[in-house]
């Protein structure tokens, strides 16, 4: 029994390292081996082994040595990059209206966009499973792809998911619960398919291509049909041991308060989600003369900007209960950084200075600076960029298991 452990353990630490070795060449753009060894504490030797077998098995590339010389050789350093056209991954996620593909190559570099409007804001498994794959296969074909030569599928959705199992215990977007959507589209699509929650994948997108590139811990808060959240600790993410963690949206901000999505009362999102307001203001009539279904939040919005009272303290209001949700998570959390991202931040309510003022006078007052809140206004696709993220990592390790297996 000691001698297998001590085996697996040998295994798991070469890949392991490989995994340190990538993952620094990735966020570093260009690196030289010395450099590698220097930020993984990974022995240079081993570097460049495992370099080597990277490049054996395509995944990074050398590039040309810059000017600058190693001081100690005198001659410039090769320095090693991700290889591009290694692999293109697709990213997907499910949106309130539509669906939007992110096809991106092994750099992050996107390579096509594709959005499709759903049938319906509800699906059933097997109906989203089915427009998964027409999504996909169209954005490909875009793309003038075959569905063959993508490597890897990320799907991004809302709701409550179990990453490892690629199941969804609850999402807004279905009609049912405990669905392994997973096993639904891999059995559709000849690819490995990899699902997480929507916000843990615009998360991974700001640590792979965004404002957490430089930062190992962070929080993400994503605004959009709700409120989302993702946690980055010690540069990796947190995501509970049921895949229930980080609900910002449904953190209680008021005993018995309004009805939220979930089911139950009192979340944040019942309060600050678009569909809280338009809720709100359907009740005040802040709206009346708009067909309901009809109504937008721009439509609220503009009419606050027009100096409505009623409309204005709707947001007023949102923006109050935000501020607190804000708060909860600084005293709980003490992150170095909070990004608030998403699409709604068009809408300029969550984000205002008074917002991050009572933010401010709602946290633990000490005489240290507070963590630095940024705001990230990616468009629509960031989403699906976040899902290709995932798959890029989810491919990543699959390539790396071979090379363990073949070792
Ligand atoms: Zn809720």
């Amino acid at each position: 029994m000691a001698r297998i452990d001590r085996a697996s353990t040998a295994t798991d630490q070469r890949e392991s390292g490989r995994q340190k070795v990538i993952s620094t060449i990735r966020k570093s753009g260009q690196i030289a081996r010395i450099d590698i060894a220097q930020k993984t504490g990974v022995s240079p030797a081993t570097v460049t082994s495992i370099t080597s077998e990277l490049l054996k098995a395509g995944l990074i590339e050398e590039i040309a040595p810059d000017s600058k010389p190693d001081s100690r050789r005198g001659r410039p350093r090769v320095a090693l990059k991700i290889r591009g056209d290694a692999h293109i991954v697709a990213g997907l996620k499910v949106a309130n209206r539509n669906v939007m593909v992110a096809l991106i190559d092994f750099e992050g570099n996107t390579v096509s966009e594709y959005t499709a409007a759903l049938p319906a804001s509800k699906l059933s498994p097997d109906d989203m499973a089915g427009f998964i794959e027409t999504s996909v296969r169209a954005a490909a074909q875009e793309a003038d792809m075959d569905v063959s030569q993508i490597s890897g599928l990320g799907i991004g959705v809302a709701g409550i998911i179990d990453a490892p199992r690629g199941f969804v215990y609850w999402s807004p977007s279905m009609t049912e619960r405990n669905v392994g959507l997973r096993d639904l589209v891999e059995a559709r699509l000849p690819l490995p398919v990899f699902i997480d929650n929507d916000a843990n994948l615009v998360a991974m997108a700001e640590q792979l291509f965004g404002m957490g590139k430089t930062v190992s811990d962070f929080i993400v808060v994503t605004i959009e049909h709700g409120v989302g959240m993702g946690i980055v600790i010690d540069n990796a993410l947190y995501r509970g041991t049921r895949g229930c963690g980080a609900e910002f949206g449904h953190t209680k901000v008021h005993l018995d308060g309004a009805l939220c999505r979930c089911g139950q009362r009192g979340c944040l999102e019942a309060y600050v989600a678009d569909y809280a307001l338009l809720r709100e203001a359907s009740i005040t009539g802040s709206l009346s003369g708009q067909d309901p279904e009809n109504a937008t939040l721009d439509m609220l919005f503009r009419k606050a900007k027009s100096g409505d009272t009623t409309a204005q303290s709707i947001f007023h209001r949102a923006g109050r209960m935000f501020a607190m949700g804000l708060a909860n998570i600084v005293n709980i959390f003490d992150p170095e950084l909070i990004i608030l991202s998403g699409e709604r931040m068009q809408f300029d309510y969550l984000y205002a200075d008074e917002v991050l003022e009572a933010m401010k006078a709602a946290v633990i007052q000490v005489d240290a600076p507070l963590p630095e809140v940024r705001i990230h206004k990616w468009g629509d696709l960031m989403w699906a960029k976040g899902a290709a993220a995932f798959a890029m990592d989810g491919v990543t390790d699959l390539a790396i298991r071979k090379i363990t297996d073949a070792a």
